[in-house]
């Protein structure tokens, strides 16, 4: 056996061994897998804006008027027009002086972080942030020192005993596996007080929690006062790419430094168009971003009627915990029997032992058909064992 072959055959022996499924046709509230239509509960396409005709449309004319491609990157000659209108655009959305875009949010973490954080320097990071602030961290040769995940308590006292380095602070608006809201009225305070800079990703938050969909910064009244926000065109915005917003320096800096910004192709004109687009309707129609955080609710109570609690979850992020990996995926598997796709989640991707089944809502779901999932599931919990409570069909 080649040692790929073995590692591959301990994935599977582990219950870690993952493939792809093939979507046929565009992303929306159901889609059909393997020729049958099953409600989608694991696209991050939030307000439903990667097929909305307005935004396709956008992505067609830039392509006409751009080109595919933009050739190079930004400081060769892949800077063009639609970028610069993107990130005032962005800025402006945001409450920030200058945005930047990014090839995607892991090349503008891994980028910003690396950037930012040097030798002799310190990142804090939150247990939980996304694998490319894990990555960006590992990049930057700086210390990482992790503290518990959204425990204010516990980085004040890593930041005290780490007193007099310069320091990075970096956590995930909206956790991407939890569905919970950073502290970040308290995170700032620390921050202040330590003389450490503050970096939020707002991966999952933009276009989802805030005035707006302006997201978790903007919840708390401090877009602007957080020093970074880094968030993605690839979710609540339908398209792909990412963006960071900073003060004008700040920017400047990374336009000189981000290697993943430096070395990287400009992101292609149909991309940008499209997200341009995106925005306005987000603007224009606000109520979308009610809908998402109405839509959780109804998932969130009708699981926890099926005595399926997503503990910590507030936003449209909605896991619930199984523990070991193989039962998770088999609950993943009898939902998606029963027409139900969600995706079970195992490590690397969270710690060891609290592998889970991970919903996220859309705007263009009906209640009703989050309701009926939830059914769906406590069915399949109660299928496989997971409730106890009731008796087991068929
Ligand atoms: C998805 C995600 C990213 C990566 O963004 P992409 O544009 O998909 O590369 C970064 N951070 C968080 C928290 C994410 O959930």
């Amino acid at each position: 056996m080649t040692d790929v072959a073995a590692r591959l055959e301990e994935l599977r022996e582990r219950g870690l061994y993952r493939r792809l499924r093939l979507i046929e046709g565009p992303q929306g509230p159901r889609v059909l897998l393997a020729g049958r239509e099953v409600l989608l509960l694991c696209s991050n396409d939030y307000l439903g804006l990667a097929a909305d005709r307005r935004v396709r449309e956008a992505a067609a004319e830039a392509a006409l008027r751009w080109g595919a491609g933009a050739g190079a990157s930004r400081l060769i000659s892949g800077n063009m027009e639609p970028h610069r209108e993107l990130e005032d655009r962005l800025a402006a959305f945001k409450g920030y002086g200058r945005a930047l875009l990014f090839g995607s949010g892991y090349l503008a973490n891994s980028g910003t972080i690396a950037a930012l954080a040097g030798p002799g320097e310190t990142v804090f990071s939150d247990a939980l942030n996304h694998a490319s602030i894990i990555d960006g961290c590992r990049l930057a040769r700086a210390e990482t020192v992790v503290y518990r995940h959204n425990d204010v308590e516990h980085l004040g006292s890593l930041l005290r005993a780490a007193a007099g380095t310069p320091a990075l602070i970096v956590t995930d608006g909206v956790f991407s596996m939890d569905g919970d809201v950073a502290r970040l009225p308290e995170l700032l305070e620390l921050a202040r007080r330590h003389g450490a800079r503050l970096l939020v990703d707002e991966a999952h938050a933009t276009g989802a929690v805030g005035p707006g969909g302006r997201g978790a910064v903007a919840a708390a009244g401090l877009s602007g006062e957080v020093d970074v926000v880094v968030g993605t065109l690839g979710k609540a915005l339908g398209s792909y790419g990412a963006y960071v917003c900073a003060s004008a320096e700040t920017v400047d800096y990374l336009v000189n430094r981000a290697r993943s910004f430096v070395f990287s192709t400009a992101p292609p004109p149909p991309a940008v168009g499209a997200a341009r687009a995106a925005l306005d309707v987000l603007e224009a129609e606000p109520e979308r971003v009610e809908r998402l955080a109405a839509n959780a609710r109804v998932l969130r109570e009708a699981l926890a009627a099926e005595g399926l609690a997503a503990a910590g979850s507030t936003t449209q992020i909605v896991p619930i915990e199984v523990g070991e990996a193989e039962p998770t995926m088999e609950l993943c598997e009898r939902a998606l029997k029963r027409g139900v796709f969600a995706q079970g989640i195992r490590p690397p991707t969270v710690p060891e032992g609290s592998s889970r089944l991970r919903f996220t809502v859309m705007a263009t779901h009906e209640p009703d058909e989050l309701r009926r999932a939830a059914g769906q599931v406590g069915a399949a919990a109660r299928e496989i064992g997971l409730l106890k409570s009731a008796t087991i069909a068929a």
